[in-house]
């Protein structure tokens, strides 16, 4: 058998192993294991270590423990619910052997009187004597070796016991494939790395190789880290090959567009918008993502390129994830486009019927330039005429599967730009949209003034209420954040709906409440509300919108402060402070803060950097709490951690480039993107 032939076997069904059949396949299917392959990246959790031989004069009760000892009495009571007893010794003591629940005939034939026999258990102690109560292994001294070990514990799941587990994950250890070395010889001797097969091995075979940070732990995740970065690479090529009509403009309506701005742009909103002309005038097709912090001044970005779009006499598509943040951007591009003959739809799914239909009919005869909306605007029935550049607004649900499909929207014709608050650390930038081009948007318009962050416990709730009351004779309006929609008799924290009863009765009916629960139709009410300011306090969880402008919101509470994360925290004060007025947040903590919670108060105090704030949130509280992280597509990682393997990620960025130059042998990689179910997403089609 050729070696790539053998690695196959990795990727079969877990029921072609000796073993295991119908009935077994579905167990495993209830881990999530499915093919063989699935079994490896189940990693034990902890260690049994059987490898001590011990006498009888040496056991410690409740620790896990192997003997060599011989059988000496059977009492089997006749009397049911009582345990069957087998009476064990060796020259320096005696233990029992307890079982519920076991036949007669077979413990007779496990522990035939008078043999020698190695036991394995959880020593006990029960009215003045040791006992063993269902001991793990019993076996006769022959198969000494089998039990006196460390063993791997994997979690079970019912009809999987540790014996059946192991002898299945043996099977697979034993008869690994070794596939061809993917690195170099310097990569491997750069960090000390042995092969993939070895690696495998080692780490479930001990504990100080299931380490996190052993060198077999590294190499399986430099693999992972790799073939996630293969996987955007080969789509970032793919879609660079896609060879469109380029875009002409004169960028004359933009720039009277930017004339009558209220403002000037900052040289980095130049700067972009000049990256995306030259994208869109090229041969190539756009797939790029502007990332940039909240109220950085996106939107002006992706208008003002548009206008350049619509010159060419090509049709716009603006998408943003909900009916509120989209119609704010109707509004404001009607405005900027008053004096032009640009035509401007706005279609949502509560948009009716009639007004489709003509929007659809519009479309097709190209009688709209601009159309902004929601999700609907990619339904099947809605055909543009000449759609020239697509615009995605906060986008945070695309993982690399649904970018890539993105892509494809539009046609060959159509630049792609996707619009991204969500603050994600500079390393970690490539790892996640390494399939586009990225647009970096740091600085902040020179207007706008820092929030003003303070902390506070819970018990001097009345000072703040104090505090709400001059801000509402100020009008300023307020948004009160709590982490639960209702009271849990399990987590101490405060809720939505009990704070709001509260409120209300002190501020009455100008305070309303928002969570997830409320159905769609009626938040949109709320927020509506809220915005033509009908109510000046809202109560809620963190459903508050991520891009909508609430320009007299100038107050944000956020109660039990510590249960969020920086980055989230972040996102959230910056609902405030979007007007003229200075915003502020005020943290509220219950009880005493620890070291960890005031060194985060100190960050968000101090810069207002949401770049800057995700890095050490991620330092502080590791990747999986970053906001955004779970849309990434990089939460499929199964090994690889980018707080603890920053290095080799950085590392794999830089080799990725390698890979890149030296002309990509894609069969060179195909075990690899198997391994870590990537072959799938190499194969679609741009
Ligand atoms: P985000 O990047 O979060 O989408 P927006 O595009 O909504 O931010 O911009 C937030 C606010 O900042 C808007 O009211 C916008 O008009 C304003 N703005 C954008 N660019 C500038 C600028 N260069 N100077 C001053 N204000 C700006
Ligand atoms: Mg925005």
């Amino acid at each position: 058998m050729t070696s790539i032939k053998k690695s196959e076997i990795l990727f079969e069904n877990i029921s072609s192993l000796k073993g295991v059949g119908k009935k077994l396949s579905k167990y495993f299917k209830n881990k999530k294991i499915e093919k063989i392959n699935d079994i490896l990246w189940d990693l034990p959790y902890a260690y049994t270590d059987r490898s001590n031989l011990v006498t009888l004069n040496k056991l410690e009760i409740g620790k896990i423990l192997t003997m060599k000892i011989k059988v000496i009495k059977y009492n089997f009571p006749r009397i049911r619910n009582l345990p069957n007893r087998i009476a064990c010794e060796d020259s320096t003591g005696k233990i029992d052997l307890v079982y519920f629940n076991s036949r007669e005939g077979y413990l007779k034939k496990i522990l035939p009187l008078n043999s020698e026999v190695v036991v394995s258990g959880k020593i006990n102690y029960f009215r003045n004597k040791y006992q063993i109560t269902n001991p793990d292994y019993v076996t006769d001294i022959q198969k000494i070796n089998y039990v006196k070990t460390v063993i791997p514990k994997y979690s079970l799941t019912e009809g999987l016991t540790e014996k059946l587990y192991r002898k299945i994950i043996d099977q697979v250890l034993n008869n690994l494939p070794s596939p061809d070395e993917w690195y170099s010889a310097e990569v491997l001797k750069k960090f000390n790395f042995t092969s993939w097969t070895k690696s495998i091995y080692e780490i479930h075979k001990s504990s100080k190789n299931r380490d996190i940070n052993s060198l077999y732990y590294r190499r399986l995740a430099l693999d992972e880290i790799l073939s996630h970065l293969i996987i955007l690479s080969n789509n970032r090529r793919k879609i660079k090959k896609i060879k469109k009509t380029s875009k002409k403009f004169t960028q004359k309506i933009s720039f009277s567009i930017i004339k009558n701005l209220k403002f000037t742009l900052t040289n980095n909103q130049k700067e972009i918008i000049n990256e995306i002309n030259i994208d869109l005038r090229s041969n190539s097709k756009m797939f790029r993502i502007l990332q940039g912090d909240v109220g950085s001044g996106k939107t002006i970005i992706a208008i003002i390129t548009a206008a350049n779009v619509i010159e060419n006499k090509a049709q716009c598509a603006f998408m943003a994830p909900t009916d509120i943040l989209a119609k704010q951007h109707f509004e404001l591009c009607k405005k900027i486009f008053i004096n032009t003959n640009i035509k401007i739809e706005y279609l949502s799914g509560k948009t009716e019927n009639k007004k489709r239909k003509e929007i659809i009919e519009k479309l097709k005869k190209k009688e709209i330039d601009f159309l902004i909306g929601t999700h609907s605007l990619f339904q099947k029935k809605i055909e543009f005429n000449k759609l020239g550049y697509i615009i995605i607004d906060e986008q945070h649900k695309f993982g690399v599967k649904q970018r890539m499909e993105l892509s494809k929207k539009g046609g060959h014709n159509c630049d792609v730009l996707l619009m991204s608050a969500t603050p994600i650390p500079r390393t970690m930038m490539l790892s996640i949209y390494g399939d586009m081009d990225i647009s970096r948007l740091t600085e902040k318009p020179r207007n706008r003034k820092k929030i003003i962050t303070l902390s506070k416990p819970e018990n001097k709730l009345n000072e703040i209420i104090k505090f709400v009351e001059r801000q509402l004779k100020e009008k300023n309006q307020i948004f009160w954040v709590c982490p639960l929609i209702e009271d849990s008799k399990f987590l101490d924290y405060t809720s939505a709906t009990s704070r709001f009863k509260q409120i209300k009765e002190k501020f009455g009916k100008k305070v309303a409440l928002l969570h997830g629960s409320i159905d769609k139709e009626e938040k949109n009410i709320i927020l509506n509300k809220f915005l033509k300011r009908e109510i000046d306090i809202l109560i809620s969880t963190t459903v508050i919108e991520v891009g909508i402008d609430f320009p007299n919101a100038n107050l944000i509470i956020i109660e039990n402060a510590n249960k969020f994360g920086l980055a989230q925290l972040h996102q959230l004060r910056g609902r405030v402070g979007r007007g003229k007025k200075q915003g502020i947040c005020i943290l509220v903590f219950k009880g005493n803060l620890n070291k960890n919670a005031i060194k985060r108060i100190k960050i968000l105090k101090s810069t207002n950097d949401g770049f800057l704030i995700s890095e050490e949130d991620m330092n502080l509280r590791g990747f999986g709490d970053i906001v955004g992280y779970q849309q990434s597509g990089i939460k499929y990682f199964k090994i690889a951690d980018p707080v603890v393997h920053g290095d080799l990620f950085k590392f794999a960025e830089k080799y990725i480039k390698e890979i890149e130059n030296k002309k990509y042998n894609p069969d060179k990689y195909n075990f690899l993107l198997k391994l870590f179910d990537k072959a799938e997403i190499i194969n679609l089609e741009t």
